[in-house]
């Protein structure tokens, strides 16, 4: 048996998974003087952030932005000197349809993922039926009513606003940020802020026409200008990599990875809960099993380039929704272009489509023209588009979204609490706290403190 590494007289760190929780963790650490080495089992850093680019179009294949009510990655862009590169989404022409019986409707003016906040779009807006209009006015008159348990997404929003909403509105949207089904997310992991609000309210109508706005200091999602991919290789600069798999950890720390043993006093898994469990089995076997009850997601990214003269499909503002009830295969599709500034030229017309999700992980196992073929049958079908494109990308993200079912902070405690006990062990990503990258840079630096404070 090798060893990778010396002496372990000084505080010596391993992270398993570069994505950015991983990336985040070895900066702080890097910046501490803590010697650290990150193993990533990819041939490159970033996990499901990945940003291409053809012909002076830029697109990110992975997530392409992050809100910035949340300040942790904004604060690390600073910190890493990149704030001149952060651009916002173009919200003067931000309009999102959903897929309705065939057309695309507009997403009413003023909807917070599941609550009208303004009455007047809601109202003339076609996208629900009078029925529903008149529940969400009914709802108004709710009151508090006992301290609230948790339970699926799906049964909140149908008990506030009826089924239709859940359907048209909730549905489309959570599958936009999860993949998942709404029947199995947890509202108290997904949705705390209304948790809150029905707690104290009753009704989330009036409780959302109460909240105070927030300022109105830019967009709520932000990017960089060439892509997401800016951050990743600004972390890198800081980062010791190994790109191999961790196969196994024992007792101490020893980390095993292409065959060869490293010791290390700390060790960070930020790597996919899935990947964590079958790691730490063998330091405690339950915290493994509680770790494999965390469900994950697959989804699938399809970038079509087109020549804008010859684009002959209807041009939906920053793209649209298809909720499961209309879906074939295609969830939804953004018009990058349109979305941020600078990601592609006026001849060019970029869209992303997004595949895959809870019900249809099967799309990741069809071939690449197939997943072509299959989206460029929709796109006709929706907005109309018969042209060619000229050029395209297909990205496959096999179980990469953590699934917060009901129960998942009990399970999130727990798992915590086992972790505790392991001194010198952290876990870090988008399983526990939160899936968007302001989390995972958040649990990734949260990880980095505590060996440094420690
Ligand atoms: C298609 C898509 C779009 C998204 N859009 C957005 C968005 O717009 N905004 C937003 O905020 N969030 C978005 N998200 C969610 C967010 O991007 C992710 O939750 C976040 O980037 C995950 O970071 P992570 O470091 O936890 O995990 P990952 O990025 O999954 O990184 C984990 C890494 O660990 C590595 N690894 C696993 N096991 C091992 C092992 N045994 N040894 C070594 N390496 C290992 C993997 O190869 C991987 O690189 C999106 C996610 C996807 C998939």
């Amino acid at each position: 048996m090798s060893k990778l590494s010396g002496s372990s007289s000084s505080k010596k760190a391993v992270i398993v998974g570069g994505g950015i929780a991983g990336l985040s963790a070895a900066y702080d650490l890097a910046r501490a003087g803590i010697e650290t080495t990150l193993f990533e089992k990819r041939p490159r850093l970033g996990g499901v952030i990945e940003t291409q680019s053809w012909e002076n179009c830029v697109f990110d294949s992975g997530p392409d932005s992050f809100i910035s009510q949340k300040p942790e990655a904004l604060a690390l862009i600073k910190e890493l000197g990149l704030e001149s590169e952060v651009i916002g989404s173009n919200d003067h022409q931000r309009t999102t349809y959903i897929l309705k019986k065939g057309r695309l409707i507009a997403l009413p003016d003023g909807v917070m993922m599941i609550v009208p906040s303004k009455i007047m779009p809601m109202v003339k807006s076609p996208l629900l039926s009078w029925a529903t209009k008149t529940r969400m006015g009914f709802e108004l008159l709710r009151r508090p009513n006992g301290t609230p348990r948790d339970r699926s997404v799906a049964d909140f929003v149908v008990d506030h606003f009826g089924q239709e909403t859940l359907d048209y509105l909730a549905e489309p949207l959570l599958s936009g940020v999860y993949g998942g089904d709404p029947a199995k997310l947890s509202v108290a992991s997904v949705l705390p802020r209304f948790v809150d609000m029905e707690a104290k309210y009753g009704s989330l109508g009036r409780a959302v026409m109460a909240a105070k706005r927030p300022p109105s200091g830019g967009s709520l999602f932000r990017s960089m200008r060439c892509g997401m991919s800016t951050v990743v290789d600004a972390l890198a600069k800081f980062v010791t990599v190994r790109n191999q798999e961790v196969e196994a950890i024992e007792p101490g720390y020893r980390v095993r990875a292409g065959g060869d043993w490293m010791e290390a006093d700390h060790v960070i898994i930020a790597a996919p809960a899935w990947s964590a469990a079958a790691l730490v089995h063998g330091l405690d076997s339950e915290l493994g099993k509680k770790l494999q009850e965390i469900d994950y997601s697959s989804s699938l990214t399809l970038t079509l380039v087109y020549r804008s003269s010859e684009f002959d499909g209807k041009r939906a503002g920053f793209g649209f929704l298809v909720p499961a009830r209309e879906r074939q295969r295609l969830a939804a599709c953004t018009f990058v272009g349109t979305k941020f500034p600078n990601r592609a030229p006026d001849d060019k017309i970029v869209l992303r489509c997004f595949l895959g999700g809870a019900g249809d992980e099967a799309i990741l196992s069809e071939s690449d023209e197939s997943v072509v073929t299959i989206s460029r049958q929709e796109l006709q079908r929706i907005l109309g588009l018969t042209a060619a494109p000229v050029h395209q990308t297909i990205s496959r993200w096999p179980r990469s979204m953590a699934q917060y079912t009901v129960g998942h902070i009990g399970r999130v405690r727990e798992i915590r609490e086992r972790v505790a006990k392991l001194p010198g062990l952290h876990l870090a990503g988008n399983a526990y706290e939160g899936i968007g990258i302001p989390d995972c840079v958040r649990t990734g630096r949260a990880a980095a403190k505590k060996i440094i404070e420690g």
